[in-house]
């Protein structure tokens, strides 16, 4: 068999369970929708494995020259604290249980701080990121459609999907309804004609978030968790999109369930390429806080390691392997970012006649290492083959005394390679003496994060040893930064 051409973006289908050549359809233009946060606690690392890989995925096809338009949601209503069944509680009511907060202010909280987190981790901001509660309507419409086609009924003011009515139910994820009877922890709902339909529509006297059903005939009552993604998928990229992502445990039952209302009310093809990142272990164990070894992104800014070190950590990794997250992997991210910095610096230093220019040109190397970088990320996202690349490059650049085109050449590619991965930071200043050691710059992220947690005592804290190791914090309009005192 041919191998396919090196510069040709494959990407792992869920769907087909294969690799497959993205085709957009419409040429040119890249559709993406990603299930996005339910903001009910504080994020963890393992919710940004799957984030960062969607965010390295429209990095990687922005550079391959398509035109992208991203939507992640925010669920802030309606997923309930079973997932695999219906069943349980809603996550925010839940949580509104436990702090005593209203659900309204629970989402309101922690959607601030997931989008604080992105921004710590670089992430490039989606083109939309809808509220599920802004689209009830969107949201009645399909189950006022749903309805009226038969392929959905209305139980005591409950309106479920009747998964019968869809026979390629389970073409996504495989799963059948014998394993999900025997994997059943709830008793059996017995308003449901069939125990795999699913709920579109809910009443629930003591939910705090209620409204008057948005569709004919219906009570008032909260949405279900899947119907969110396809009314909102549906308003802004329309009724067939080109990828969509989530984590491996999003692919049963919620994107199924999205396959099905969304496939039976438009009659279309939902998706072109599902995109499923795995789960991050932490310390070889799956994440949770029995084990102790669940880290939100605060706490590991709270140990001194920056958002960039963070995203090293969680990309590093193609996004189909399993990742290993350890607190030594973040010291192995700081001095691969130092290594890459480093030599970004001795290439401007170079550039800008602050050191002696040699005769390389660096125009063959930097075109190999271009063309490893680009195989690697085409080859379904093979970050950690790209990062091989990278730092075969800074190897070369170490040996040779590139001239001043030379290093503008080179400088040129680190630029490219930041573009797509953006886990290295900024092009560094000629002068070294002017740049806070990383360390030091640790402590003024934390500090940023302090301060928007309002912990002014740790704030002041961060700020003192700061100003002990020698500098001070500038307060500028682009944001904080360090100056020598
Ligand atoms: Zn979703």
């Amino acid at each position: 068999m041919n191998s396919p051409p090196p510069n040709v973006l494959r990407l792992y289908n869920s769907m087909s369970r294969s690799v497959e050549e993205l085709r957009p359809r419409t040429p040119g233009a890249v559709t993406m929708y990603h299930c996005g946060p339910t903001v009910y606690s504080s994020p963890h690392i393992g919710n940004f494995r799957s984030f960062l890989f969607a965010d390295v995925l429209r990095r990687f096809v922005e550079d391959r020259g398509y035109r992208v338009t991203q939507v992640m949601n925010v669920t802030d209503v309606g997923h309930l604290t079973l997932d695999d069944i219906e069943g349980g509680e809603d996550k925010m009511e839940a949580a509104s249980r436990k702090t005593g907060l209203t659900a309204w202010d629970i989402a309101k909280k922690y959607e601030a701080e997931f989008h604080d987190c992105q921004k710590t981790l670089h992430v490039r901001l989606p083109h939309h990121m809808p509220r599920a509660t802004d689209f009830i309507a969107q949201m009645g419409s399909i189950i006022d459609d749903l309805l009226r086609k038969g392929v959905a009924y209305q139980v005591n003011g409950n309106v479920y999907f009747e998964v019968a009515k869809f026979p390629a139910y389970g073409k996504l994820s495989g799963k059948v309804l014998d394993e999900l009877e025997a994997g059943a922890r709830v008793a059996v709902n017995d308003e449901k004609k069939d125990p795999r339909d699913f709920a579109l529509w809910k009443v629930d006297a003591k939910h705090q978030m209620q409204w008057d059903a948005p569709f004919r005939g219906g009570a008032r009552g909260f949405p279900g968790w899947h119907i969110e993604c396809s009314a909102m998928s549906m308003h802004y990229l329309g009724p067939e999109i080109d990828v969509h992502t989530g984590g491996e445990d999003n692919m049963f039952p919620h994107h199924e369930c999205e396959i099905a209302q969304t496939e039976a009310h438009t009659g279309k093809r939902f998706v072109g390429l599902w995109m499923h990142a795995r789960h991050l272990l932490v310390d070889g164990k799956k994440m949770s806080k029995s084990l102790g070894n669940f880290f939100t992104v605060a706490d590991v800014l709270g140990k001194g390691y920056s958002g960039l070190e963070l995203r090293y950590a969680l990309i590093r990794v193609q996004y189909r392997q399993s990742l290993n997250f350890t607190l030594s992997g973040l010291d192995e991210a700081r001095s691969a970012i130092g290594r890459v910095q480093q030599c970004r610096q001795r290439l401007v230093r170079l550039r800008d006649g602050l050191e002696r220019a040699g005769t390389a040109d660096m125009a063959a190397a930097a075109a190999k290492a271009d063309a490893a970088f680009t195989a690697a990320m085409c080859d379904d996202l093979n970050v950690s083959e790209a990062l091989a690349a990278v730092f075969e490059f800074v190897g070369v650049c170490n040996r040779e005394t590139p001239s001043v085109a030379g290093a503008r050449t080179a400088l040129a590619t680190f630029a490219r390679f930041e573009d797509v991965l953006g886990c290295f930071g900024p092009e560094p200043a000629a002068d070294a003496t002017n740049e806070a050691p990383a360390e030091l710059l640790a402590l003024l992220e934390q500090r940023k994060a302090a301060k928007r947690a309002k912990d002014w005592a740790l704030a002041d804290t961060l700020r003192d040893r700061i100003a002990a190791a020698g500098w001070r914090i500038v307060d500028a309009p682009t944001g904080a930064r360090l100056e020598k005192a």
